[in-house]
């Protein structure tokens, strides 16, 4: 058996563990919920900790999702969650990337020790490579929690304004999150500050700011992200005073209710990436990148790698995916595994997506698939 066919062959073994030691309302529970069947966005499965989040950030679309201001622990135990991934036919263990606190504040009083069990028990049964994002302080508890489970999590702690606290009204104070972050990375936690989104007229003010307290602090590495926007939300930074002109002047496409539209930040990314790399960070520019740059991996999954060019290649061969292909009965004509991309030529026609993603997935390599004619 491959390298490859073995991860899937482990998956199952576990999901049997888990079907025989589940209640039939247990098992009823996960196989209904989306963690069984969703896939992954481009660059990791994002796990939901908590259902609504209290921190109404000026700039959070949850709302227009439909999420309440009043959270809760996301309502599968933690045997249920480990259950519904095993299910998910897009999960590769030890591979696919988990991004936790993707629509919830992860550390919220309501919901923190449900995250940290998830995301113990997640790496205990599938070793997903994790990553956290947050607003909280790290505190013992939190960063004893973490490390009970993956080791190597990549911890991102958002500030994107140190002096408007309307922008995150009941979020912790953003210097004091720099700073435990920081002490949590001297420690050897594998933090980033995560400027995300960037607020025009208020991020990139402050840029500058944010960013040498964060090196004063200890943080090594920061990841930049743009901002979407709703109606709804550029309504609320209008209402902060941000220069929503300006906002709709960059919009990627023409506003529309509740769909969140990106908006054009490229110049503002580059003046903070400067700035960030005079003061001696690492800036990457996706958090997945963050991601495989603490598990010491390499990824050129999509065009904007290879990511962490230094880092460990897996190691894949043609065998690799043609014993892979034997195993999930897909028919194939030729398989090229190179450095960075897999291109492969199969005789007939299948669900291309789905094995397009978890072949990458499983190599962290782009592939490209093409049909016998
Ligand atoms: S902490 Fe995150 S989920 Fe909560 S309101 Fe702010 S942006 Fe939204
Ligand atoms: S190549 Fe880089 S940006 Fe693309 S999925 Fe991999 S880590 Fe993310």
């Amino acid at each position: 058996m491959s390298r490859l066919t073995h991860l899937f062959e482990f998956k199952k073994k576990v999901s049997d563990e888990f079907r025989n030691m589940l209640s039939p309302e247990s098992k009823a529970k996960a196989e209904g919920d989306h963690h069984s069947r969703r896939k992954p966005r481009p660059c990791g499965m994002t796990i939901h900790t908590g259902v609504g989040c209290s921190y109404i950030c000026t700039y959070c679309y949850i709302y227009d999702m439909g999420f309440a201001a009043r959270p809760k622990p996301y309502p599968l135990k933690p045997e249920e969650i480990v259950y519904a991934l095993t299910l998910n036919p897009y999960i590769i263990p030890e591979r696919t990337l988990a991004a936790y606190g993707s629509v919830t504040e992860p550390f919220l009083p309501e919901t923190t020790g449900r995250a940290l069990v998830y995301m113990r028990d997640i790496y205990r049964w599938l070793g997903l490579p994790a990553q956290v994002s947050t607003k909280a302080i790290l505190e013992e508890e939190i960063l004893r929690g973490i490390a009970a489970g993956d080791p190597k999590t990549s911890i991102l702690v958002t500030a994107v304004t140190l002096s408007d606290r309307r922008i995150e009204p009941r979020a912790p104070d953003p210097a004091e999150r720099i700073r435990s972050a920081g002490e949590a990375s001297r420690r050897g936690f594998k933090v980033s500050l995560f400027m995300r989104p960037i607020i025009h007229g208020i991020t990139d003010v402050e840029a500058e700011k944010i960013l040498r307290l964060a090196a004063d602090s200890g943080i090594k590495s920061a990841v930049l992200g743009s901002l979407r926007v709703t109606e709804r939300i550029l309504r609320n930074l209008g209402r902060c005073g941000v220069n929503i002109e300006e906002i709709k002047r960059r919009l990627a496409k023409p506003l529309s209710g509740s769909r969140q539209i990106e908006v054009r930040s490229a110049d503002l990314k580059r003046r903070i990436k400067r700035i960030a790399e005079d003061l001696g960070f690492s800036v990457f520019r996706a958090a997945c990148e963050a991601n495989v740059y603490a598990h010491g991996r390499r990824c050129s999954i999509c065009n904007m790698g290879p990511c962490n060019i230094n880092g460990r290649l897996e190691l894949v061969e043609n065998n690799d995916i043609k014993d892979l292909f034997e195993y999930l009965n897909v028919r194939y004509r030729d398989v090229n595994v190179a450095e960075n991309v897999i291109k492969v030529t199969l005789r007939g026609k299948g669900d291309d997506e789905r094995l397009k993603y978890i072949i990458s997935a499983a190599t962290y390599r782009r592939v490209v698939l093409d049909h016998l004619v």
